[in-house]
């Protein structure tokens, strides 16, 4: 039988690849095209001015105003000069994604025409009207403003006819109202304590950069579909949908060949993605039918961040070209995989060496080992910071819901790296081992790069893996602005880093040998933090006890999750790095409440107006047929015959009436629900109610209507279904 049931299903069936026009020139003649980045600065700055830039920029200085004024106007040049009409500070508030005010670079000459205006005020500070941009109740409204002020480490860009300067977003009295404020705070703090880490090795070390390289996993589904789903263009996922009969079970989408159709909308995507800069690499077909992927050559944390955002914002342009609709939701359909960003994280000096990345002298391995340690020690101490980092309403359904892994924060090591770190504990006391400084230290840390090179035992279900020269942190979510992970991270070693050095730095006072230090303190953080490795199945139920017996955070609940933020355990480790106050961390946990409640507010009711005004209606419609057709069978037939006839058709009607009364009562209760929540003003409270009173409605809902939709007359059934959304393409 033909599942071509309406008009956007044959639509999206008949839709053929968008003849995608490559340019003519080679990736390098265009990459960056659009970026004001150095070589168009040299260009088109005096060469005082590009010389103090680029020293600001590469020694993380600010700028003077005269040189901000220079630079404006060079920027301008070359942003009219490639078309630019308007520019604006870009900007990323809590609500996730980013934010732009354009304004036209005219100004009145005085004459009754206009002049092409920029200057350094314009370019260094803003003061968007953004009182409504969320924030936690810093800012009330009758002190509304908050100033955007140039990032000069991430450079400006055009998109659109449009200069973009990206900035950090900060209120009148200082407070941080964005993610690229914290980001910046936290990158700086994790290179000055790095930095002092990576001396004990190198004196010569003047900086140490933090690394990202994200993997941008995503859905893309026909444009027609998507438009007949109104959960999808509403919430980004399907609420409600049974399973397709085939779907990830044969692993046969997983590396397949890319659908022509996929691959014409990759390809322009890439192309954008190259002119704006952003060095997209890799691209392949993920474990799910429609499910996609693409990262990046890594770059420093900061700009590998604007690189994401400014990706997803071109990602959803490019794939409308192609009739396409691009789902960043971490998990769009119920019962396959859902997406996520891993974000590969390492640490590296300005001399180009990965602290994550064993070397090959024993200095060098031993500085490894005492960079691994750390990251244990970190990620074991505010694991559930890390966690609530990264949950949200959407990545909630990825992580520690039915289907998802558990949500605990456990690390990856691997047998190699572990039994590394085994016997870097278990020589303690050894006689045999002696540490002489640079040379003859005699401990097995020396075999160390012959056993990495080989890094095949990757564990796929681990939300935090060793991989080599990097961590991988695994629970990002697909749609998630990386610098919440980002911040936790940088900002939990920073810390840890800090600590660390003043232990050893102790240690040396006392006369100790400055490796024998490093190296009992490595033995101490090792032996602390064992509870955080995991090499096993993290998506087994064993382990969700084994984890809670470690004292690992087992929180299931994202509304209780934020709660790690207001320990004061991590309120220390913010304050002391320097990357948020106590008052920035109470009021973007409200932020994230809020968004929480309002995000499940916006499913249940989409769910509660489909469910009444186009589920149960269909129902009903072959509810009525199945009528029909009895009071024809008993017409026809008589006694017991007629009976038998129609007892399939009978069963059908009254299953048909108990889901559609299940689903009746489901959404009497779930708007119940909401009303109760909706009146408390506690904004921790009430996401909790919408967690757990609101949200367990729409699972009942759902299971009634995913039997519906089994029963009911295809040609009846009003939305597209799984098979069609998953496999038109
Ligand atoms: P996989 O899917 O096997 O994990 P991918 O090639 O899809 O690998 O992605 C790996 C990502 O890790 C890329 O973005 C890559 O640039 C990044 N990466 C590689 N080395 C580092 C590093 N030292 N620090 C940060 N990111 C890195
Ligand atoms: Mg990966």
């Amino acid at each position: 039988m033909s599942n071509l049931r309406f008009k956007s299903v044959e639509e999206a069936a008949g839709r053929k690849a968008v003849k995608v026009a490559l340019p003519e020139e080679r990736v390098e003649k265009y990459y960056g095209k659009q970026v004001f980045n150095r070589q168009k600065m040299f260009e088109y700055l005096p060469k005082a001015t590009y010389d103090s830039l680029v020293k600001a920029i590469d020694n993380r200085e600010p700028l003077s105003r005269e040189i901000a004024d220079s630079v404006a106007e060079g920027m301008k040049r070359w942003a009219i000069d490639n078309g630019a009409r308007h520019y604006t500070h870009w900007f990323h508030p809590l609500t996730g994604s980013t934010a732009e005010k354009h304004d036209a670079f005219v100004e009145h000459d005085g004459k009754g025409g206009v002049v092409e205006k920029f200057n350094g005020k314009l370019l260094v500070q803003q003061e968007p009207d953004a009182s409504s941009f969320p924030n936690g109740g810093i800012r009330n409204t009758f002190e509304a403003r908050g100033y955007s002020a140039w990032d000069i480490s991430s450079p400006a860009f055009i998109i659109d006819n449009t200069l973009c300067i990206p900035t950090v977003f900060i209120s009148y009295t200082g407070e941080s109202l964005d993610y690229k404020t914290p980001l910046l705070r936290a990158l700086n703090s994790v290179d000055k304590a790095a930095t002092k880490v990576a001396r004990f090795f190198d004196s010569e070390v003047k900086h140490v950069s933090s690394y990202l390289g994200w993997e941008q996993e995503y859905f893309l589904v026909d444009e027609a579909l998507y438009a007949a789903r109104p959960d999808l263009v509403m919430t980004g996922r399907t609420l409600m949908g049974h399973e397709s009969a085939k779907n990830q079970q044969l692993d046969d989408h997983y590396f397949g060949a890319i659908p022509s159709r996929v691959e014409a909308f990759m390809l322009d995507l890439e192309t954008e993605a190259h002119k704006l800069g952003i060095p997209a690499k890799t691209r392949h077909n993920e474990v799910a039918p429609n499910q996609f992927e693409l990262a990046p050559v890594f770059e420093e944390t900061n700009l590998a961040n604007d690189h994401n955002l400014l990706l997803m914002s071109i990602m959803e342009e490019v794939a409308k070209r192609h009739n396409f609709r691009v789902l960043l939701h971490e998990k769009p359909f119920a019962g396959i995989n859902g997406s996520g960003k891993h974000n590969n994280w390492s640490l590296g000096t300005d001399k180009g060496d990965m602290l994550f990345a064993p070397g090959k002298t024993p200095l060098q391995n031993l500085r490894f080992i005492t960079f691994v340690a750390n990251v244990m020690a970190a990620v074991h101490q505010h694991n559930g910071l890390l966690k609530a980092s990264i949950i949200n309403a959407t990545n909630a359904h990825r992580l520690g819901a039915n289907e998802a892994p558990p949500a605990i924060i456990s690390m990856f090591l691997g047998t190699q790296l572990s039994a590394i770190l085994d016997s870097v504990v278990n020589t303690e006391g050894d006689a045999s081992i002696t540490v002489k400084g640079k040379e003859g230290m005699n401990l097995d840390v020396a075999q160390i790069p012959e056993l990495m090179i080989d890094n095949t035992d990757r564990n796929r279900t681990s939300p935090f893996a060793f991989t080599g020269n990097r961590f991988e942190y695994r629970a990002v979510g697909s749609s998630a602005n990386c610098a919440s992970a980002m911040i936790a991270l940088n900002a939990a070693v920073a810390a840890q880093l800090e600590e660390f050095a003043d232990k050893v730095n102790a240690r040396v006072a006392r006369g100790e040998e400055l490796n024998r230090a490093i190296l009992e303190e490595d033995r101490i953080l090792i032996k602390q933090s064992r509870a955080i490795q995991f090499d096993g199945n993290g998506y087994s139920d064993d382990w969700k006890e084994e984890a809670a017996r470690r004292g690992l955070d087992v929180e299931t609940s994202a509304p209780l999750m934020y709660d790690a933020y207001l320990r004061p355990s991590s309120i220390e480790m913010f304050e002391k790095s320097g990357v948020l106050s106590k008052k920035e961390i109470e009021a973007r946990n409200e932020v994230k409440w809020e968004m929480y409640t309002k995000k499940i507010q916006i499913e249940s009711r989409v769910l509660g107006d489909l469910a009444i005004n186009h589920i149960i209606p269909a129902a009903i419609r072959y509810q009525s047929l199945l009528l029909d057709n009895v009071y024809k069978i008993k017409e026809l037939f008589h006694g017991d015959k007629s009976d038998k006839i129609a007892s399939q058709d009978l069963a059908s009607i009254e299953a048909i009436s108990e889901h559609i009364s299940e689903i009746k009562s489901g959404v009497a209760s779930m708007v119940d629900c909401r009303r109760r929540a909706n009146k408390i003003t506690d904004e921790r409270e009430k996401a909790i109610a919408y967690h757990d009173e609101v949200a367990p409605n729409m699972e009942t809902i759902r299971y009634h209507i995913d039997k519906l939709e089994l029963m009911v007359d295809n040609e009846i059934w009003p939305l597209p279904k799984y098979r069609e959304l998953l496999f038109i393409r």
